[in-house]
This record gives C-alpha cells, structure tokens and sequence, in this order.
C-alpha cells in the first residue's frame, strides 16, 4: 500500500548488551562497549552508532524491551498485521536469551514468553466478543533445508536434545506463495493451541528438538535459523442495529482477520573462518552466511525509502529465510531486529560487525 507513514516503513534496530558472562571474567576480558548516557547510542572503539533503543547489561532489560519492541507488534496482530523479531549477532551474544528459545534459563524473560503470556491475556479480555484461533508452527532452516520442529514423528521423547532429523520418505517442507501473496509452509506441523500452557509445550518442545552443532565458541550454539510462528485468526461478529423510520432493523455481519508474528533467533553471524572446523561445518557456514546475507539485502532495501518509492526490486528470493519471511517483512508489517553484542574485548570485532549490519537495517 502506498499510503504507508514512515513509521510504518522502517525496520526498528535495537541493541541488546549481554554483561559479561563467565568464560569471558575468568580470562580477563574487558568490557569495550560504552551505551552513551540517555541515548540510544553505543560506542565501540573510535565507533559510535545509534540505533532506536539500546538495553545495556546493568538494567534490567527484559521488560523494558519487550514492552518498546515487542508489544506494539502483538498489538497490531490484533489489527491484522503481520509481524517479525529477528535477533541477530554472533553465537554466544545472547540471541536465544533473549528470544526466550534456549531449554530453561531464560524461559520467562525472553521475548517469546512475554509475547505469549500478553497474547493470551488479551485474548481473555476480548473472548466474549471475538472467536480466536491460534495456531504455532515451530520450524528451522538449515542448510537452506527446512527443517520442522514440532513434527511428532521426528520427536523422540527418550533422545531428548538430539538432533532432530527428517524422516525418509516424507516429503520436504515447502516455502509457497498463494495468489494473494500470503506465504505459507507446506508439510509443516501448524499446532493448534488455545491456552498458554499448550503453546509454551510447543515452545519446550521444539527447543529441545532444535539441531544444534558444536562450534570453537560455543557448543550449544546453532547453526541455523529458528522461527517460531504464531498465527492469529479472528472472527468478530458486528451486530448493526438501526432504527430508521421507527422500524428496528439488525443484522449480524462477520468480520475476518488473520495475522501472523515470526519470532526468529538467527544463525551465528560470525564469519565461517570463526568456527575453525571441518569441511562440513565451512559448508553450514556459507549457507547461513547466504541468509544472513539476503536479509540484510532485504532490509536494507526496505529501509531505503528512495529505492522503495522507485518500486526497486526487494530480493527476497535469494534465501529461504528471506522467501519465508516474504510476507511479514515491509508492505504493511512491522519488523524489529535485535542485534546482540558481546561487550568482551575479545569479541570486539564480531561485535563491530554486527552493529555495522544492525546499522544499515536502518
Ligand atoms: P546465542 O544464542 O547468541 O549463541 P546465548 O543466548 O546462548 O547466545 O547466550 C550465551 C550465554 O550468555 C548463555 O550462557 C546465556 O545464558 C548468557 N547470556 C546471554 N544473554 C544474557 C543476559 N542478557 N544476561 C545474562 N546472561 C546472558
Ligand atoms: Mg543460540
């Protein structure tokens, strides 16, 4: 729509420091990320970059940063927009703390719990008057392969945290784009939920299922890109009541809305040099790499108003990220990033970069 305010054009940039954990104190690290006082601008080096927010270490930032950049989207879901949190940075930078993906630590102070746990509250205030459908989706994509979480058939309860892997002779998940531009994922599991318990079960589960590859960093960390997927579907029924001429006429008309909020803990941004491994972990590198690479196309050249006036091409084809993504990236949706900074001088210049990247998303 070509009526879009700047408000709605722009991809919102935060920055979230993680304090300095363990590891990094008992090497001795320092911190080398300063937040400029009362604005939202860190600092690096010679470096300085300002993004829409920034949440340091020493607050606490869960709350704050769910209610700035999280909650006005599950609002707008409501309204019928489509939605993406993306968090973006380098493995053990705090992505999957913040989204609330890892099994355990973070499961109340990260994004997607608060998401839900506000989700389901509004629905309890509107239920009388409306009639929900939830529905979640939990997938990964890896390798350019997409890959389902919550599939049944690959969750076995006793391998707990293995590796989930695709069942032979089912067909791959597909990426597909009806006529009216709405994306959706063939042969993936899309759980029906109706209370926040049952959704936080498909959350558990499908974290736990997530494959996961060692890297020199971080053995917990992931080499893919998680989304996890909540769908709203709306039926309201308006009563129009009339009196004219002094005869009561009323009718009951049905309203439809369905909107969709991607909640996404992207691959490691760090460079497959990084991770020193094998040939095969090089491999899982470049195809996240490409990802990595298309969405910051993507956002960048939604975030160019020129181009955007111009009609200039948006590539969202060259991933399957990015082709997922399609329809809740631009147009009418809200998108926020979230970059994630280590403020170990260690990681000073995978920081660098990730604030460069979160830097031209604006
Ligand atoms: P990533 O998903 O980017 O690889 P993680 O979310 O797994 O990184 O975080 C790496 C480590 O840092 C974990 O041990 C996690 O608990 C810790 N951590 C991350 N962010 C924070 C934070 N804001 N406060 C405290 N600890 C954090
Ligand atoms: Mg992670």
């Amino acid at each position: 729509m070509e009526s879009a305010t700047p408000d709605d054009c722009c991809v919102k940039v935060a920055v979230h420091i993680r304090p300095l954990i363990g590891d990094e104190r008992l090497q001795g690290c320092k911190d080398c990320v300063t937040v400029v006082s009362g604005k939202p601008q860190v600092q690096i080096g010679s470096h300085s970059f300002t993004f829409d927010h920034v949440y340091g270490s020493t607050a606490s930032p869960s709350t704050e940063m769910y209610g700035e950049c999280a909650a006005p989207l599950v609002d707008g879901l409501f309204q019928g927009y489509n939605a993406t949190v993306l968090a973006y940075g380098q493995t053990g930078s705090g992505k999957t703390y913040t989204m609330g993906t890892g099994c355990g630590d973070s499961s109340q102070t990260g994004i997607i719990p608060q998401v839900m746990n506000a989700l389901f509250s509004k629905i309890e205030t509107l239920k009388d008057q409306i009639e929900f459908q939830i529905h979640v989706s939990f997938i990964e994509i890896h390798k350019e392969e997409v890959q389902d979480l919550l599939d049944p058939s690959t969750i076995n309860k006793s391998d707990v945290g293995k590796v989930a892997t695709h069942v032979p002779g089912k067909p791959p998940i597909q990426i597909r784009e009806t006529s009216n531009g709405v994306i959706t994922l063939a042969g993936s599991t899309e759980v029906s939920v109706t209370t926040l318990k049952e959704m936080s079960a498909c959350l558990d589960q499908g974290s736990i299922s997530r494959a996961t590859g060692s890297t020199n960093m971080n053995n917990q960390s992931s080499r893919s890109h998680a989304i996890f997927t909540i769908t709203v579907e709306q039926m309201r029924k308006i009563n129009t009541e009339s009196t004219e001429n002094g005869a009561y006429s009323g009718s009951l008309k049905e309203e439809y809305l369905c909107a969709k909020l991607h909640l996404v803990d992207l691959a490691g941004s760090e460079r497959a040099k990084r991770t020193g491994s094998d040939g095969l972990r090089f491999k899982e590198g470049v195809h996240i790499n490409k990802g990595l690479l298309a969405l910051g196309n993507v956002i960048s050249a939604l975030g160019d108003e020129k181009k955007r006036k111009d009609g200039a091409h948006v590539p969202y084809r060259d991933s399957k990220l990015t082709r997922l993504l399609q329809d809740s990236l631009g147009g009418n949706s809200r998108t926020v990033m979230i970059a994630c900074i280590s403020p170990a001088d260690i990681n000073a210049e995978e920081t660098l970069n990730t604030l460069k990247y979160a830097n031209r998303a604006r």
